[in-house]
């Protein structure tokens, strides 16, 4: 057994904590190896105390710089969208301040129902289209 203090040994302090003076070791291979600490010099290094050999781990998990961009939709990607939200924005008797608003809701209509179905056109143009002469 090798677990006694230098000094019980008879070593010298200037002697590697590590080989005990060695300069070699034996590694988990069975196999004796020069001393990690000492680097076969037999000495105790000057720095004594542990060395921090943590490795410094090179990050694996870089940012990625490919998140999804919500792309911010302004105008409707379906022909009827287009075409509704077009009336919209032509449309004289619709408030200014309204447009953006109800093109908006075309564009939401269309994300959520896929296209702009019949119902909600017709119930758009009744928004932007003078009202029929009665
Ligand atoms: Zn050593």
């Amino acid at each position: 057994m090798n677990n006694q203090p230098p000094s019980a040994r008879g070593s010298v302090d200037e002697s590697c904590g590590t080989c005990g003076g060695d300069r070699r070791i034996g590694n988990s291979f069975g196999l004796t190896t020069t001393c990690p600490s000492c680097h076969g010099s037999g000495r105790r290094p000057e720095h004594t105390g542990f060395h921090d050999v943590t490795k410094t781990k090179e990050s694996h998990h870089r940012p990625t710089n490919r998140a999804p961009v919500v792309e911010k939709k302004l105008w409707p990607t379906s022909f009827e969208g287009g075409q509704l939200a077009t009336e919209v924005r032509d449309s004289a008797t619709c408030r200014e301040a309204d447009k953006p608003r109800l093109i908006r809701e075309i564009i939401d209509h269309e994300t959520s129902h896929g296209t702009c179905t019949q119902t909600f056109v017709k119930k758009m143009r009744k928004l932007v289209r003078p009202p029929a002469m009665t």
